[in-house]
This record gives structure tokens, sequence and C-alpha cells, in this order.
């Protein structure tokens, strides 16, 4: 069986042996040494001079933290446009904050006006933005984003890059960005399980200020033990190795090829999708280049679709998220893709593609 589906992304045999490497003690100096180890290259590839934490939690944990880091007694704005965007509002008010939804349409981007409008209503502390809409294939344009976010300098901006992470380039500090964070099994392809994130010196002076942020997500002890190249708790060694192999592989390809061959991917899957008679679920200008939202505006019996691919491939296809199963279905190019492996994924579609 192989894994298409938009996460959790089918994980390499080099990444499985680091993974299931012996375990070490995580106050050893074998582990701050691997710890330790990573953090230029987590650094770089975040684009930060700021440490790079490592959660041992889904991506979620640390959307939980952000929140209830940086977000006090005031309000927290949580830009919605699909599943995950949306699903941060509750969360928002789980953890006790005024939140507000700047809702749009699943399928469209979340604008730079958008933002400001709400934000000059006043009263926000954070602001929460997916940069790839993973349910949807939208890519919010996050430059522009970050450029309204310049013109109200007490609002923090906190981005989840769980999918578009190393597929495009994401300079966090030259953006200004001060929460960005990603998981594991998406566009890293790790198994699932652990979480990355960095914070602005903006983000940490909100944190010194902000009551309730708890224990396990406390950015500030994350900060304290990242000085002894150490985790609050026993982090899972088994992703840190996987991760020092996964780094292994990105710096060997080169970040900037990286971004290039998903590029390349991405648009092998675009014209596929046009070459059968397909829209995508995106607009143009916004589509996310780690996977590809198709509309089934041609109305194929999807489930039958993905079932047959299981069936006579060993190819697992997404159906299509929540509301928009049926509706749509969703085609990953993360992780370690090749043009071979998404060539022959193209094919097994085109063989069980309903005439
Ligand atoms: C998958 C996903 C998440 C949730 O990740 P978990 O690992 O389940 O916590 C959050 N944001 C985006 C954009 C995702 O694609």
């Amino acid at each position: 069986m192989k894994l298409y589906i938009p996460g959790p992304v089918q994980v390499s045999e080099k990444t499985f042996r680091a993974f299931c490497r012996p375990m070490i003690g995580h106050r050893s100096g074998e582990f701050k040494k691997l710890y330790g180890g990573i953090q230029p290259r987590l650094k770089e590839l975040f684009q930060t001079e700021q440490p790079v934490f490592l959660s041992t939690s889904s991506a979620w944990g640390v959307m939980e933290g952000a929140v209830r880091n940086l977000v006090g007694e005031g309000k927290v704005l949580n830009c919605m446009c699909g599943a995950f965007s949306d699903k941060w509002l509750d969360v928002s008010r789980k953890c006790g904050k005024q939140a507000e939804a700047l809702q749009v349409e699943w399928g469209q981007p979340i604008r730079g006006e958008q933002i400001r409008a709400k934000l000059k209503e006043g009263g926000y502390q954070a602001v929460t933005v997916i940069h790839n809409e993973t349910s949807t294939g939208v890519l919010s344009p996050l430059q522009e984003i970050c450029e309204v976010m310049r013109e109200f300098p007490d609002v923090l901006l906190i981005v989840d890059t769980v999918s578009s992470f190393s597929v495009v380039p994401i300079p966090m500090d030259a953006w200004g960005i001060d929460v960005l964070l990603t998981g594991s099994q998406k566009a890293l392809a790790m198994p699932p399980g652990l979480a990355l994130f960095s914070a602005s010196a903006k983000a940490f002076e909100r944190a010194e200020k902000v009551k309730g942020r708890g224990y396990y997500f406390d950015f500030l002890e994350f900060r304290k033990n990242q000085l002894e190249d150490m985790t609050p708790s026993t982090p899972s060694i088994s992703h840190i190795y996987a991760l020092e192999s996964k780094l292994e592989d990105i710096f060997t390809e080169g970040v900037s090829n990286r971004h290039q061959r998903h590029a390349q991917l991405n648009d092998l899957v675009g014209e596929w999708v046009k070459r059968n008679g397909f829209e995508f679920f995106a607009p143009e200008g916004f589509r996310s280049r780690s996977l590809t939202c198709v509309a089934n505006n041609r109305g194929i019996d999807v489930a039958a679709f993905v079932k047959n691919l299981k069936d006579r491939h060993g190819i697992v296809l997404d159906g299509g998220y929540g509301k928009l199963k049926g509706l749509t279905f969703r085609v990953s190019n993360m992780g370690d893709e090749t043009q071979e492996s998404m060539t022959a994924l193209l094919a097994a579609m085109d063989d069980c593609l309903p005439q």
C-alpha cells in the first residue's frame, strides 16, 4: 500500500531506519549532541535566528499552545478557510479565549485586506493563519498577510505551515512571523507525533505576561530547556532521529531544489487535472504546491475511483475532506515523491478513472 493522501504521507525506508534506532537517555550527553546538532539546519530551514523547538505532540498541540502563550485578556482572530483553520476557532474558545472568526468560503484564500479590516476594530492580541489549507488545497498569500501585520505591531502572527513547510520558501524572520509551526507527518514525510516550532522575541515577551500558559506547551519552558539542548519533558527520541535523517536528505538535495521538485511534481498533477477535464477547487494564484484538491466537476463516483485505486494498484488516495467528500479528491505530492513515483500514480489514476 502506498499513501498519496495529504497526510500522513509515505515514510521512506531510510527515515524508518533512523526512527528505529535504540533509545538513549533524554538527559544524556548523547541526546544533547543529537538535539543541539540539528539546530543549525533547523534554523536555516525555518529561516530564523531563533531556536527551533520540538514538541512531542501532533501539530494541534502547538496550535493550541500558541494561542495559550500569546493571547491573554485580548482577542484572537482565527482566519478560517477550510477544515483545519475553521477548527482553530473552536480550539481558541475551548482554551477560554475571546476568539473571533474571519471566515471565507471553503476554496478561497485569506487576503491581507480582510485581516486589516478586522484588526482595525481593535482589541486583538494575535491572528492565526493556516498557510496551506490542506482540506481545500488553498495556499493563502502569506507575504501579503505579513505586510498587513506590520501595521499592527502589537498583534502577533501565528502561522501553521503543516503542509507547506519546506515546500515553498517561508522566511520567518524576514516576514516577521511570530510563531511558525509545522508537523512531522505531512510536508516533512516523517511518522506522525512530532511538531516543530519557533517563536519571535515579541512572542516570548508576550508569553511572559500571559497567565494560564499551562506546562506542556509553555514556550518559556521550551526556551529554558533549549539552553541545555533539551526538551521540557521526555521527547519522542525516535522522531528526533528521524528528523536528523530527514534534514540530511533535505540538505543533500538542497532546499531550493526541494522547492523546485515540489513545484514540478505539482505541475504534473495539474496537467493531469486539465487533460482529464477536471477543474481545480482552489483559484488560480492560490493553489497549494504540495497537494491538489481536484473539483469533481465531471461528477464521477469518487468513492469508486478511490476504491479501484486501492484494490487494483495499492494506492491510497483521498476522496475529499469532510463536507467536500465526493465533491473533490486530493492528490498529494509532498514529502519524498519523485517524477517516477508521481508518473506511476497518474498512470494508475488514468487506469481507474471511469470513462
Ligand atoms: C494535518 C493538519 C493539521 C493537524 O495536524 P495534527 O498532526 O493532526 O495535529 C493542522 N494543520 C494543517 C494545515 C494540517 O494539514
